[in-house]
């Protein structure tokens, strides 16, 4: 019996290196020291190969950035409903209005056919979302939009690094937005970058921003202080000798109060004004932290690469199951690999009971949203991938060996 298996669900790609930098960081007193920013930015714009980066606090909001630019109060952006739910308050909070467009079942990703129904003279940007790092349909998107003199936004949070026919996401239409979050495969506990190719787009975002204090010390000493204890919690050896095994204890016994531990609760309150602790810079640090990791994005990549190989050999063969699509040129980078499920639960238990520990999608289908009622529209197929999805894991901590341990635990599920 190994003593470190199972892994945990999800570990943050953070390496000691991080905790030893920020360290020094706050000990020294050079919190706000350094042109680390800018450097970060000069990288960025060369690796993607766009004339502008601007280094931003959250992905978001670049999103809220990008949706200012270019929209005036009241016209409509259409967007994916298959993400997190501040996405759409960043539209709200800029003053647009965001218009549900359903996804692809196969991708869940926007569905371009989809797109041009919802166009009216109000319309005046597409939003994509390469969800869990798959590329949207970029090339038909972008004809719809020239055809209709709309703009093309790319939410690349989970897509950093990802590229087709030479061309970066992000990179592929008028503004495009990174995430170093926490949860992304290149963190900097808080942190995104937004890229563009027009200058005057750039002017704009840069004076906004300009106006903004640097990122509050204490708020990012506490991130980095919950992530170090989230890090210690999902180590491999004590994660699989106490966590897990009360986990375990929780699904076998139906145990709420252990159960509804470790399911993500997400963030689902409108807002309709930019939070002012969304108001911020990001500081030298966080750049600092990314600088020193962009090297690692390829060998990243190339890890989740070689886990959803094993995932779609052992996997393809089940009918039942939604897998994402295999992609070997770099336009699907696997920030996770979500498979798809009509009865997930049970399939979930059945994993979580035979030792895997895997985590259900938590991104709801914001169209479904109380929050968002008053944008309602019907979008079955994000309504299905919602409640189908479970995401196994491919992180870069997480072990092949894992991998082909949970595929044949699927497999058993489905009698192979
Ligand atoms: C994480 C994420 C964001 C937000 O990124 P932050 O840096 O946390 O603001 C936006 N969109 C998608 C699809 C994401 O996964």
């Amino acid at each position: 019996m190994n003593i470190c298996s199972p892994q945990a669900r999800f570990r943050i790609n953070s390496s000691a290196k991080d905790y030893l930098i920020s360290l020094n960081v706050f000990l020294s007193g050079s919190y706000c020291q350094g042109d680390f920013c800018h450097r970060l930015e000069q990288e960025v714009s060369l690796l993607v190969n766009t004339n502008f980066a601007i280094a931003m606090p959250q992905a978001r909001v670049g999103l809220y950035f990008a949706i200012s630019a270019i929209a005036r109060p009241g016209q409509e952006v259409i967007l994916s409903p298959n993400t997190i739910a501040d996405v759409i308050n960043m539209v709200i909070c800029a003053g647009a209005v965001p218009v549900f467009c359903d996804i692809e079942p196969a991708t869940g990703n926007l569905d371009p056919s989809l797109v041009e129904n919802l166009i009216t003279r109000n319309t005046v940007a597409i939003l994509a979302t390469h969800l869990y790092g798959l590329i949207a349909p970029m090339d038909q998107l972008g004809k719809i939009a020239r055809k209709h003199n709309l703009l093309l936004i790319e939410d690349a949070a989970q897509a950093f690094g990802a590229r087709k026919n030479c061309q970066y996401a992000g990179t592929m239409g008028d503004i495009g937005v990174y995430s170093f979050g926490m949860a992304k495969n290149v963190m900097a506990f808080f942190g995104g970058m937004l890229v563009t190719p027009h200058e005057h787009i750039e002017k704009a975002v840069r004076q906004k921003l300009e106006a903004f204090p640097l990122m509050d010390k204490g708020k990012l000493g506490k991130k980095i202080f919950s992530c170090l204890i989230k890090d210690i919690a999902s180590y491999d050896c004590i994660f699989s000798l106490f966590l897990f095994r009360l986990f375990r204890f929780g699904y076998r016994n139906n145990i709420k109060a252990i159960t509804s531990l470790i399911e993500t609760e997400l963030d689902l309150t409108g807002k309709s004004e930019l939070p002012e602790i969304y108001k911020e810079k990001m500081t030298p640090l966080q750049a600092k932290l990314v600088l020193a990791k962009l090297q690692k994005v390829e060998p990243d990549f190339q890890h989740r690469l070689a886990c959803a190989r094993i995932y779609h050999e052992s996997l393809k063969d089940i009918p039942e199951l939604i897998l994402p699509p295999m992609r070997d040129d770099g336009s699907h980078v696997y920030n996770y690999y979500p498979i798809g499920f009509k009865d997930r639960i049970a399939l979930r238990m059945f994993l979580m009971t035979h030792d895997r520990d895997v985590a259900l999608q938590h991104i709801k289908n914001t169209a479904d949203l109380p929050t968002f009622k008053k944008y309602y529209r019907d979008c079955p197929e994000a309504r299905l991938w919602a409640k189908q999805t479970i995401m196994m894991p491919n992180y870069v901590k997480y072990c092949l060996k894992e991998v082909q341990k949970n595929s044949a635990t699927l497999r058993a599920f489905f009698g192979k």
